[in-house]
């Protein structure tokens, strides 16, 4: 039991690690030591298809109407893409 537990922790591990390889951009601000940054980079928004509250850096970006829109995943904001086109017709 306690070895499905490891490799859970590790797959975990890797998972996060891996995330952070494919998105360098978070890790940018590590290099600029003794500077402060001014802007809030985990501030929580509201996924608008799903409502789901997330950290606005782990976000997907859609520029749509003129607005800015997060989301928390691909899926949500297809969904939410494809619920608007629906609407319209
Ligand atoms: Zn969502």
């Amino acid at each position: 039991m306690i070895k499905i537990f490891i490799l859970f922790v590790v797959a975990y591990v890797l998972y996060r690690s891996l995330k952070t390889w494919m998105f360098p951009a978070s890790s940018s601000s590590r290099s600029v030591s003794g500077k402060t940054t001014t802007e809030i980079d985990d501030v929580m928004i509201k996924d608008p298809f799903c409502e789901t509250y997330f950290p606005k850096r782990n976000g997907v970006h859609l520029k749509f109407g003129g607005k800015d829109l997060y989301f928390c995943c691909d899926q949500c904001k297809d969904k939410y893409l494809a619920d608007r086109s629906a609407k319209k017709e």
